[in-house]
Protein backbone atom coordinates (compact mmCIF):
# COMPACT_ATOMS: atom_id res chain seq x y z
CA UNK A 1 0.00 0.00 0.00
CA UNK A 2 1.12 3.40 -1.01
CA UNK A 3 0.25 6.52 0.95
CA UNK A 4 0.00 9.31 -1.71
CA UNK A 5 -0.62 12.64 -1.22
CA UNK A 6 -3.76 14.49 -1.77
CA UNK A 7 -4.12 16.54 -5.15
CA UNK A 8 -3.02 20.01 -4.64
CA UNK A 9 -5.18 21.41 -6.47
CA UNK A 10 -8.32 20.81 -5.33
CA UNK A 11 -7.31 18.59 -2.01
CA UNK A 12 -9.01 15.01 -4.15
CA UNK A 13 -7.31 11.87 -2.33
CA UNK A 14 -8.29 9.63 -5.05
CA UNK A 15 -4.69 10.04 -6.60
CA UNK A 16 -2.55 7.73 -8.47
CA UNK A 17 1.16 6.84 -9.85
CA UNK A 18 2.02 7.07 -13.40
CA UNK A 19 5.91 6.47 -13.34
CA UNK A 20 7.10 9.42 -11.40
CA UNK A 21 3.99 11.43 -11.88
CA UNK A 22 1.07 11.79 -9.55
CA UNK A 23 -2.00 12.22 -11.56
CA UNK A 24 -5.37 13.30 -9.96
CA UNK A 25 -8.19 11.82 -11.50
CA UNK A 26 -10.59 14.65 -10.43
CA UNK A 27 -9.25 17.47 -12.02
CA UNK A 28 -7.36 15.96 -14.32
CA UNK A 29 -3.89 17.80 -11.94
CA UNK A 30 -0.27 16.09 -12.58
CA UNK A 31 2.41 16.85 -10.48
CA UNK A 32 5.75 15.27 -9.92
CA UNK A 33 6.05 13.01 -6.74
CA UNK A 34 9.58 14.29 -6.06
CA UNK A 35 7.94 17.79 -5.69
CA UNK A 36 7.63 17.79 -2.15
CA UNK A 37 10.88 16.48 -1.45
CA UNK A 38 13.18 19.32 -3.23
CA UNK A 39 11.21 22.27 -1.44
CA UNK A 40 11.59 20.76 1.87
CA UNK A 41 15.43 20.33 1.49
CA UNK A 42 15.43 24.28 0.35
CA UNK A 43 14.66 25.78 3.52
CA UNK A 44 17.98 26.25 5.70
CA UNK A 45 17.54 27.37 9.42
CA UNK A 46 19.69 29.76 10.61
CA UNK A 47 19.80 29.61 14.70
CA UNK A 48 21.26 32.01 17.40
CA UNK A 49 23.88 31.14 20.17
CA UNK A 50 21.02 29.35 22.04
CA UNK A 51 19.88 27.13 18.83
CA UNK A 52 16.88 29.30 19.20
CA UNK A 53 15.70 29.15 15.51
CA UNK A 54 16.00 32.87 13.91
CA UNK A 55 13.93 34.75 11.22
CA UNK A 56 13.47 37.92 9.13
CA UNK A 57 12.12 41.10 11.34
CA UNK A 58 13.72 39.27 14.21
CA UNK A 59 15.41 41.24 17.54
CA UNK A 60 18.90 40.31 18.59
CA UNK A 61 21.32 41.45 20.68
CA UNK A 62 24.99 40.96 20.09
CA UNK A 63 26.56 38.65 22.44
CA UNK A 64 30.40 38.93 22.39
CA UNK A 65 32.32 42.50 21.24
CA UNK A 66 32.53 42.90 17.22
CA UNK A 67 34.78 44.68 15.65
CA UNK A 68 33.23 46.78 12.36
CA UNK A 69 35.30 45.29 9.52
CA UNK A 70 37.27 49.03 7.77
CA UNK A 71 35.96 50.45 10.65
CA UNK A 72 37.56 51.34 13.99
CA UNK A 73 34.06 51.20 15.26
CA UNK A 74 32.98 47.87 17.83
CA UNK A 75 29.07 46.91 18.03
CA UNK A 76 29.45 46.33 21.78
CA UNK A 77 28.04 43.38 23.77
CA UNK A 78 24.14 43.75 24.38
CA UNK A 79 23.47 46.33 21.24
CA UNK A 80 19.98 45.45 20.44
CA UNK A 81 19.54 45.19 16.26
CA UNK A 82 16.09 45.25 15.29
CA UNK A 83 14.69 43.64 12.04
CA UNK A 84 17.11 41.78 10.48
CA UNK A 85 17.18 40.08 7.79
CA UNK A 86 18.64 36.48 6.97
CA UNK A 87 20.86 35.97 3.94
CA UNK A 88 23.14 32.83 2.78
CA UNK A 89 27.27 32.94 3.53
CA UNK A 90 29.48 33.04 6.08
CA UNK A 91 27.93 36.13 7.75
CA UNK A 92 24.67 35.08 7.67
CA UNK A 93 22.74 38.11 9.08
CA UNK A 94 22.00 41.06 7.30
CA UNK A 95 21.35 44.58 9.39
CA UNK A 96 21.32 48.37 10.31
CA UNK A 97 22.96 49.22 13.79
CA UNK A 98 22.03 52.25 14.78
CA UNK A 99 25.55 54.58 14.70
CA UNK A 100 27.15 52.37 12.34
CA UNK A 101 24.94 51.74 9.63
CA UNK A 102 24.19 48.60 7.32
CA UNK A 103 26.74 45.46 8.42
CA UNK A 104 26.58 41.60 8.59
CA UNK A 105 26.89 39.46 11.61
CA UNK A 106 26.93 35.91 12.55
CA UNK A 107 24.38 34.09 13.87
CA UNK A 108 26.27 32.19 16.35
CA UNK A 109 27.47 35.55 17.82
CA UNK A 110 23.83 37.32 18.54
CA UNK A 111 21.23 36.22 20.78
CA UNK A 112 17.01 36.04 19.91
CA UNK A 113 15.34 39.04 21.94
ZN1 LIG B 1 -7.32 17.33 -8.13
Amino acid sequence: MSNLPACPQCGSEYTYEDGTMLICPECAHEWSANDSESTESEGKVIRDANGNELQDGDTVTVIKDLKVKGSSSVVKVGTKVKNIRLVDGDHDIDCKIDGIGAMKLKSEFVKKV
